[in-house]
């Protein structure tokens, strides 16, 4: 099978845990053992998260005070599709020797009038307190918005259009290379409409939307979204809740899952077992190879035809 996986950017960076890159390093290296398990049988692409690392990057350079003016998002979004993809590909060949792998920084086509640009939604960054996100709001222009438990930087997520490497990733595929590729939902662009001259844009497009388009576009046969909870959960968080096992597209979109979190995998896994009749799954990193097998996760099959 030709299989896209989606890894959480929370899954290779913990929520809570020092950034560090050896912590990185021994997450990633842990998550690639997974994977190599499902590499041996498959055909693979990987894509994954970047929020916690670009996050870092972002308050990094805003507070240099060599720079005239901070990063934009699109440079630091290839900074980690670089970093991420590099420890990804050196944790690969350890597991899997002899295996061609090659991690690309991918670009991603948006529209310059999508609606996203004029409400920012996506965090990215730490929390702050609201005195605090105010005054940093003045001084780089940024948008804010409450989180949780306080404030934090919110950036536009406009809607992914198209992978430009997509034909590079199928070609590297055909050459039996695993293939990391479209991190942090790749770098966002969008293309004059008189010249197609590319130009980055201060954006974090999301991973698992990219995912599901990347896995449309590749004619995958399975999209594999793997995260730190095991199951896509009815009642989540809540003492009556239950794993869902198995769902359709139009069961999963009944359930209104949360915009910051599960509702972007759900609507990916819904709209790609929707156009193109393969499957497609939620669960845990670590069980990446009983999902595929059934034995684990929240599995999502086509509905049935009507009639
Ligand atoms: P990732 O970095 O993998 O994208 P997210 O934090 O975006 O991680 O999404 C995974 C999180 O979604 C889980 O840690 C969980 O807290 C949250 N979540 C919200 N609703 C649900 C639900 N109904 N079932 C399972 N997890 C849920
Ligand atoms: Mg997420």
């Amino acid at each position: 099978m030709r299989i896209v996986v989606a890894l959480g950017g929370n899954a290779l960076l913990h929520r809570g845990e020092r950034p560090d890159a050896d912590v990185q390093q021994a997450n990633i290296d842990r998550v690639s053992t997974a994977i190599a398990a499902l590499a041996r049988d498959h055909e693979i692409v990987i894509t994954h998260g970047n929020g916690p690392q670009i996050g870092l990057l972002a308050a990094e350079t805003s507070t240099d005070p060599a720079l005239s003016a901070p990063y934009p998002l699109d440079l630091l979004g290839a900074q980690t599709e670089g970093m991420i993809g590099s420890l990804l590909a050196r944790a690969l060949y350890n597991a899997l020797p002899g295996r061609r792998v090659a991690a690309l920084v991918t670009h991603t086509l948006v529209r310059a009038d999508d609606p996203a640009f004029d409400r920012p939604t996506k965090f990215v960054g730490q929390m702050y307190s609201a005195d605090l996100a105010r005054s940093l709001a003045r001084k780089h222009g940024w948008s804010i918005a409450r989180d949780t438990t306080g404030w934090r930087r919110v950036v536009a997520s406009p809607a992914p259009e198209r992978i430009l490497e997509t034909d590079t990733i199928h070609d590297l595929l055909m050459d039996h290379t695993l293939v990391i590729c479209a991190g942090g939902g790749g770098v966002p662009v969008t293309a004059d409409l008189d010249t197609g001259a590319l130009t980055g844009v201060e954006a974090v497009v999301d991973k698992d939307i990219t995912a599901a388009l990347l896995a449309e576009d590749l004619k995958a046969d399975f999209l594999l979204v793997l995260t730190d909870v095991p199951y896509v959960y009815e009642r989540y968080g809540t003492p009556g809740q239950r794993p869902v096992l198995d769902a359709t597209p139009s069961e999963l979109r009944r359930g209104h899952f949360p915009a910051g979190s599960m509702g972007p995998k759900t609507e990916a896994v819904a709209r790609f077992v929707e156009r193109t009749g393969g499957l497609a799954a939620i669960g845990s990193l670590d069980a990446a190879y009983e999902i595929v097998h059934g034995r684990s996760g929240t599995l999502v099959r086509p509905d049935l035809p009507v009639g």
